[in-house]
């Protein structure tokens, strides 16, 4: 049986109040609800002030993003090391935004990957198909790509350190849902892909979350999918309210 799991991706979104508010208030919510796993992934400069109220709690720290080197001359990047060092224990990589807009790679992306995991991060891998490909009937060829270039060199037990977050680019931040079955489709077809690069057992265990607008409304129906165990939640969870609706979804 897989837990499910919710995870709040603030974007650049927030500032120190209304982190610090808005953490404090899942941290709270969520001591409520058992039988869920919750993370909340702030911006950058918030992950420390973050850090110190969710630690010691069931509430994990995801970061946004890193550059995959241990340390160096990148001006302006942040390293796997920092994030643990901040007391981070993931990050989110591949999301549609940093595809889309600053033109990352399936290659760099799986860069980033063995980065972080080599870092000790657990990794929220983001792919998922545009409209165009969509209505092109590419879905399917889409989600194949990227899950084997994503994952390229994971093993069966590096696996278990990684969450595939299925976010189609037509749904996210667009008040568009995928359907139910949509989304249960497509979870199905990335698992029965998983388990034939690193077998059964590690693919009958990956948490695969559904990302885009998921909101108090559809939360329920879309999280009793068989094959979606949680949700990436970017607008709902700046609410706290809103997002802690989506934590009880999952309960
Ligand atoms: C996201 O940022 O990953 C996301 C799914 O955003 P939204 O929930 O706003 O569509």
């Amino acid at each position: 049986m897989r837990k499910k799991f919710i995870a709040g991706n603030w974007k650049m979104y927030t500032n120190r109040d209304a982190a610090t508010k808005l953490a404090s208030a899942v941290l709270e919510g969520a001591k409520a609800v058992g039988g869920v796993d919750v993370a909340v992934c702030p911006p950058f400069p918030y992950l420390g002030l973050v850090a110190d109220i969710v630690k010691g709690s069931s509430v994990r720290l995801g970061a946004q993003n890193i550059y995959p080197e241990k340390e160096g001359a990148f001006t302006g990047e942040v390293s796997p090391d920092m994030l643990v060092d901040m007391g981070c224990q993931l990050v989110i990589l591949g999301h549609s935004e940093r595809r889309h807009k600053m033109g990352e790679d399936d290659a760099f992306i799986n860069k980033k990957t063995h980065a972080a995991l080599a870092a000790g991060l657990q990794v929220i891998l983001c792919l998922g198909e545009t409209l165009a490909e969509r209505e092109a009937n590419q879905t399917e060829k889409v989600l194949d790509v990227q899950t084997t270039k994503g994952l390229e060199g994971i093993t069966a037990e590096t696996l278990g350190r990684i969450v595939i977050a299925y976010e189609p680019v037509w749904a996210i931040g667009t008040g568009k849902t995928a359907s139910p079955q949509q989304a249960q489709d497509a979870h199905a077809f990335l698992r029965k892909r998983v388990s034939q690069l690193v077998g059964d057992a590690a693919a009958a265990k990956l948490i695969i979350q559904y990302g885009g607008s998921v909101n108090p409304g559809n939360a329920a129906t879309l999280l009793s999918q068989p094959d979606v165990d949680g949700a990436l939640v970017g607008g709902a969870s700046l609410k706290q309210d809103q997002f802690l609706a989506i934590v009880q979804a999952g309960a």
